[in-house]
């Protein structure tokens, strides 16, 4: 019944006391959205990716959260999928375009498109962090 419990990483299954479902599905799209994974009312972020100490409607703690550099990978893995399909449609379909054209293009892209979806990515981390229970959710 206690919302927030302190035991330690390895105690003895604190964690299944208590019994709220933690649905991946809905916990991961209340993530990608920047909001609270458990209520999706509350607000993940306090700046650009510093994540809150806890959600301001259902107090759930969101200091337990070790996305670490998982959502860079993960940007970085989304973005050079995308600029290299994009280079190699371009490539292969016989334009003829200058070299510093696609400087002008690639690298501005290189640089705004994971910057524009880290936050998401990361909420999205964070909230299977918390849907699986994961380092003492
Ligand atoms: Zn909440």
């Amino acid at each position: 019944m206690s919302k927030d419990h302190d035991g330690r990483e390895g105690s003895h299954g604190a964690a299944m006391v208590e019994g709220d479902a933690r649905s991946l599905g809905p916990a991961m799209l209340n993530g990608l959205r920047c909001r609270c994974p458990r209520c999706g009312q509350g607000k993940l972020f306090r700046r650009y990716l510093k994540v809150a100490a806890r959600c301001e409607n259902c107090g759930l703690d969101f200091s337990r959260h070790r996305a670490d550099d998982l959502p860079a990978y993960v940007a970085i893995t989304i973005v050079g999928h995308i600029l290299v399909v994009g280079l190699m449609h371009f490539q292969g379909s016989g334009n003829d375009i200058a070299p510093a054209i696609y400087l002008a293009v690639l690298i501005p892209l290189a640089i705004i498109m994971p910057l524009a979806m880290l936050p998401s990515i990361k909420g999205g981390i964070v909230a299977l962090q918390w849907s699986r229970r994961m380092y003492g959710f």
